[in-house]
């Protein structure tokens, strides 16, 4: 049957067009948010009731809206911030396409006042479903207060796929918090059901923002991010990143830290996620992920923001360019406050300093590594501490409970680990050495570990592989499951430096191993190598190679329980120190633990 084409009636128009910027109560918190920040607010205030379903109130103390304007601030496609097309490769604001008020009068209950502060008297209008109801004087402080009520009272289909109150009170919640991130010298201020859930304190200091909305004890541990010299006018094609970035020790489960502004706008994009996660590198366990918190500057003609109505997600000029600067800012951060875990303090560094703590994360310990690292069950928490004084026992250094947080210092610009003197061996495990700074304790497997990876790594990039041919070449015969794997990865067991022929149904010939292996043993270790990788499920042929290469340094660095000469040790620790990343392992462990001389002169009761 044919269906005669017809112009939609305005309501159903509206209420479709309303539906691509209004999702949820959080949509219309974030637009009536960005309007009252585009309006130059100093401090913005907002209530909801019933996760924002029964009311969403918004109070602002901004430019306010001429009375004359107030009803065609609510027809489509009116904005006061675009004037012509041009204007859109330059918006500095985060409103531009007019359609917000009206969206979001379309289907509610809304009532605006407003009151720019020359005029005398403020002004009201009531719009019920895109119909106004209302308009007239009113009395209210400059500024803005806008009360939209029963959110999709005309839409029953959107009503019925809201979620809880909890979980769009939570939606609401992370829109105020990410833009009191954004504009830290704004005060914010966020009631659910009468009750202060949020609250910034408007300083303009991003680090008082970062522990309003993360926790003192989760702000101290990150560490600045800055690209350029910061405060320089940005070039055209430039892009200035700057921010905070997680220790390492802030690794989760998720990767809903990440959090990124353009030029000031709260966007969502994989690739920016990527970047920060390329960042960290072998400083973290595998299947965890860093926070952050950063802004890229960027010139506006340089990126596209009206790719989505919501404007959630914008489109680079030049991604891969973008890419590149937040990974090396990012990178260079982390690695330059990779901090040596040092024994027992529990000072925390002052003004904008951060304190590290090793601890085992939030959700799932570390002992998910274990099966790929072999570390069995590892988790930072490191206190020295006497056990049991009264009985005299001496130090020990003891495991934190899995959740519990312990502090700890760290230095903050130091790159590199300082020079050393080796002192000692204890327990054929941990080489005692002496810095400018106090006492060092170094764990030689974990040394070694990182020792052999950035040596393999490097031999990677020039493709230069080391491998060690053997003078006898050793025929091994394999059970299905580890031949399957050897198969698969041929290539990449190749990339590492073993040369290995099939030599018919399930045996290999084994020709040559990777230069760092030695030549102990090479059937052994193949085998060894296999077990670890078809432990540790390997599931993407991308960061495959790095797992093999980590397995790899794994079985050839030195072990615990192997008594070192003076002379290795001293070699260790001067390889260890020309490492670019000498504080910690392949898998993110600690390779040595610092005691400061303040430290020992307390435990010795000489302060
Ligand atoms: P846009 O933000 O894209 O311009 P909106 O529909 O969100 O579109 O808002 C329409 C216009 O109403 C804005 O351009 C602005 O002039 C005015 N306006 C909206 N909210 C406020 C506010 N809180 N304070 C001052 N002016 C506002
Ligand atoms: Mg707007």
């Amino acid at each position: 049957m044919a269906v005669s084409i017809r112009v939609l009636p305005p309501d159903v128009a509206a209420k479709i067009a309303a539906g691509e910027v209004v999702e949820r109560p959080a949509s219309v918190v974030k637009e009536l948010v960005e309007n009252a920040i585009d309006a130059g607010a100093e401090t913005i205030r907002v209530e909801i009731q019933q996760g924002g379903k029964r009311l969403i109130r918004i109070l602002d103390d901004g430019c306010g809206i001429p009375s004359d304007e107030i009803p065609l601030a609510f027809a489509r496609h009116a904005t006061s911030k675009l004037v012509t097309i041009e204007d859109l490769h330059r918006v500095k604001t985060l409103g531009f396409r007019g359609e917000a008020l009206a969206s979001v009068a379309a289907v509610s209950q809304l009532t605006l006042v407003s009151r720019p502060i020359e005029q005398a008297a403020a002004c009201r209008i009531r719009i019920e479903g895109s119909q106004q109801t209302a308009f007239g004087a009113a009395g209210s402080p400059a500024g803005t207060i806008i009360n939209v009520e029963n959110l999709f009272y005309n839409v029953p289909a959107r009503l019925k796929f809201l979620k809880a109150d909890a979980t769009e009170a939570g939606h609401i919640h992370r829109i105020v918090s990410h833009y009191a991130l954004a504009f830290p010298h704004i005060r914010f201020s966020l009631q659910s059901d009468q009750r202060t859930t949020f609250q910034s304190t408007g300083s303009g200091q991003l680090f008082d923002a970062l522990v309003a909305v993360f926790g003192l004890e989760t702000a101290r541990q990150m560490i600045e991010v800055a690209s350029h010299s910061s405060g320089r006018e940005i070039a055209e094609n430039e892009v200035m990143v700057t921010g905070y970035a997680g220790a390492p020790s802030l690794h989760r489960g998720t990767r809903d830290q990440l959090i990124f502004f353009v030029n000031k706008r709260w966007i969502q994009d994989r690739s920016l996620n990527q970047a920060v996660i390329q960042a960290y590198h072998t400083f973290l366990p595998v299947q965890r992920f860093p926070s952050s918190v950063l802004n890229l500057e960027i010139d506006p003609a340089e990126v596209d923001v009206n790719v989505h109505p919501t404007k959630a997600e914008v489109k680079f000029k030049d991604p891969r360019l973008i890419f590149k600067v937040v990974q090396k800012a990012v990178r260079e951060a982390v690695v330059a406050a990779a901090p040596v875990p040092s024994y027992g303090s529990h000072a925390p560094t002052g003004g904008g300093g951060y304190s590290t703590g090793y601890h085992a994360g939030d959700s799932a310990p570390w002992r998910t590594v274990g099966s790929f690292g072999g570390e069995q069950a590892f988790q930072f928490g490191f206190e020295a501490q006497r056990t049991n004084p009264g009985a005299g026992e001496g130090l020990r250094l003891d495991f934190g409970e899995p959740g519990e947080h312990r502090p700890m210092t760290g230095p903050l610009d130091e790159t590199k680990m300082p020079l050393m003197r080796v002192v000692g061996q204890i327990q054929q495990m941990y080489i005692v050495t002496e810095g400018p700074d106090g006492l060092y304790l170094i764990d030689q497997h974990a040394a070694h570990e990182r020792i052999l990876y950035e040596k393999l790594m490097a031999q990677k990039v020039t493709a230069a592989v080391a491998r060690q041919q053997l003078l006898e070449p050793a025929v091994i015969e394999l059970a299905p499951g580890p031949a399957a794997l050897l198969e698969a990865e041929l290539e990449i067991l190749s990339a590492v430096g073993f040369e290995i022929e099939p030599f018919g149904g399930t045996t290999y010939r084994l020709r040559a191993v990777p230069e760092i292996l030695g030549q102990a043993e090479p059937a052994q270790a193949l085998r060894d190598i296999l077990a670890e990788m078809a432990d540790g499920a390997i599931p993407l042929a991308k960061e495959t190679h790095e797992k093999v290469a980590i397995t790899v340094c794994k079985r050839a660095s030195i072990k615990g329980g192997q008594v070192l000469s003076h002379e290795e040790m001293r070699e260790l620790v001067r390889q260890l120190e020309a490492t670019q990343a000498p504080r910690t392992c392949p898998h993110g462990r600690p390779t040595m633990i610092h005691l400061t001389p303040a430290q020992l002169a307390r435990e010795f009761g000489r302060l």
